[in-house]
């Protein structure tokens, strides 16, 4: 955060530094803005919401005795604070302040159905070999999480890299006009979703606004393998910049195989130079996901040897996203339980084949239901299971009644039939009896499902 005084604060966001506390006018605040007050940053501002379970306001003063600097609220509280009508419309307003104040500061906003997150996170791990990074934390993309994630730059911050889900027509153009992204990367318009949107146009339609929102200055990095979103270019004037494995692409992944160990390896090319990139990333999508991020770094200006080098560097990715851990019994969980849809259900079957047959084991999936996916649900569930089967994949076991459809599916292609089981506890219990060394157990549904709950019981119980 810029260091800023209350009463700063209080001009940018129309609001009156609270009289009740003699002198807070002139308190500075240095840290970011946060909402949790049991997560204080120090010199922070606490942003209190008067919510209909809990009051914020009610732990302003706690805040500030654990080290924030003031607070941003609809009341005065007895510390320092600035007083506003609405402390939403103030976090943006601080946001927007802080954007005009960092004119070198390059915010690069991405959307996309499935990759997002691992695509943030690729992209915080090779742009700050170019200059300081902030990137979305967590889930905090939508229009609270957007400012606060603004507000942590400061003087130092070259690049700020904002994830940005579509909820429906609209939306992403108003996170945009919080945010002003220079750089948009849309990823993919797949079938997340569809319940709620109604078809892959509108889909396509809703994160587009993230190309329109671009100033004339500003790059368009587009996935030129789906049509969808390579037709987004029509809808800026800014420069376009194509990603993907097609011939038509800038910046192409070429040559792609994947190890024994799951680990892609690929040659990335870009104006007449290409270098492979090993990256340590489970699973054939992550490679589609490192192409795009090359591709917001190439079109930032940065050295393709470069880039090339800090993808291999990226380890971890956000939580439940392809973490594979080993279990004393020589077998191991392929936790990708943080979400699921068609084309994810598919990239995650994949990787667990290719790294079962690396292992010499068997490949069990372990799948859980689908959400929003509107009228094609159960035809796509059908399909998901038959794509198991056909993939060869060993065994699948469907959780929970929803799966029924799964297991129907893969019943028809697998060699081994398929399981169907009630509910988390009742698939921990049948891998325990059914696994064992050299076995690789991919653990996979939508949020909802909590079927990460299954993985931690797997590698908790031994
Ligand atoms: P959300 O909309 O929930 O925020 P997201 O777009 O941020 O999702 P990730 O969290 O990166 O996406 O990944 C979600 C799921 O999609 C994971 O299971 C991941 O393995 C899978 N996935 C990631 N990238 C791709 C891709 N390019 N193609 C298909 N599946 C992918
Ligand atoms: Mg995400």
């Amino acid at each position: 955060m810029i260091p800023m005084s209350l009463a700063e604060v209080a001009e940018v966001v129309g609001g009156t530094v609270a009289d009740d506390v003699p002198g807070a006018a002139s308190v500075v605040v240095t840290g970011p803005a946060f909402l949790d007050s049991r997560e204080v940053v120090p010199g922070g501002l606490f942003a209190a919401f008067a919510g209909e379970k809990a009051d914020g306001h009610r732990f302003a003063e706690g805040a500030v005795s654990s080290g924030a600097a003031a607070v941003l609220g609809s009341r005065p509280v007895g510390v320092p604070a600035v007083v506003v009508a609405d402390v939403r419309d103030a976090l943006q307003r601080l946001a927007h302040h802080v954007l005009d104040r960092l004119p070198g500061l390059r915010v690069v906003g991405l959307t996309g159905s499935q990759g997002k997150t691992s695509t943030k996170d690729l992209l915080a791990g090779v742009l700050p070999a170019a200059g300081a990074t902030i990137a979305t934390a967590g889930s905090f993309n939508n229009e609270l999480g957007l400012p606060l994630t603004v507000l942590r730059a400061d003087a130092g911050t070259r690049f700020l890299v904002l994830e940005m889900g579509a909820r429906g027509i609209g939306h992403i153009a108003e996170l945009c006009r919080i945010a002003r992204p220079s750089v948009s990367l849309v990823l993919n318009v797949g079938k997340a979703h569809l319940g709620e949107f109604g078809t892959q146009q509108d889909i396509a339609t809703a994160k587009g606004e993230l190309v329109e929102a671009l100033p004339e200055a500003g790059l368009a990095v587009l996935n030129a393998d789906d049509p969808l979103v390579s037709a987004m270019a029509a809808r800026t004037s800014a420069r376009v910049l194509g990603f993907g494995r097609g011939a038509g692409a800038a910046v192409r992944l070429s040559e792609l195989e994947v190890g024994p160990d799951g680990r892609p390896t690929f040659t990335l090319a870009y104006d007449g130079r290409s270098a492979r990139v090993r990256l340590r990333l489970l699973g054939e999508h992550m490679a589609d996901n490192a192409t795009a991020a090359a591709a917001v770094a190439l079109g930032l200006g940065m050295d393709l040897d470069v880039v090339a080098e800090q993808l291999g560097e990226v380890t971890a990715l956000s939580r439940w996203r392809m973490e594979l851990h080993e279990r004393p019994d020589g077998s191991c969980v392929l936790n990708d339980a943080y979400n699921a849809n068609p084309d994810s259900m598919a990239a995650a079957l994949r990787a667990l084949v290719a790294l079962a047959r690396g292992r010499g084991g068997r490949s069990v999936a372990v799948l859980g239901e689908m959400l929003e996916l509107g009228e094609s649900s159960a035809e796509e569930h059908r399909a998901v299971g038959r794509l198991a089967g056909e993939l060869g994949v060993a065994r699948v076991v469907g959780v929970g009644p929803a799966a029924a459809a799964i297991v129907e599916g893969a019943s028809e292609t697998s060699e081994e039939e398929p399981v169907q089981v009630q509910d988390n506890a009742a698939a921990v219990a049948w891998l325990q009896e059914h696994t064992g060394a050299g076995d690789v157990v991919l653990v996979k549904a939508s949020r909802g499902a909590r079927l990460d709950e299954v993985a931690s019981a797997l590698l908790e119980v031994d």
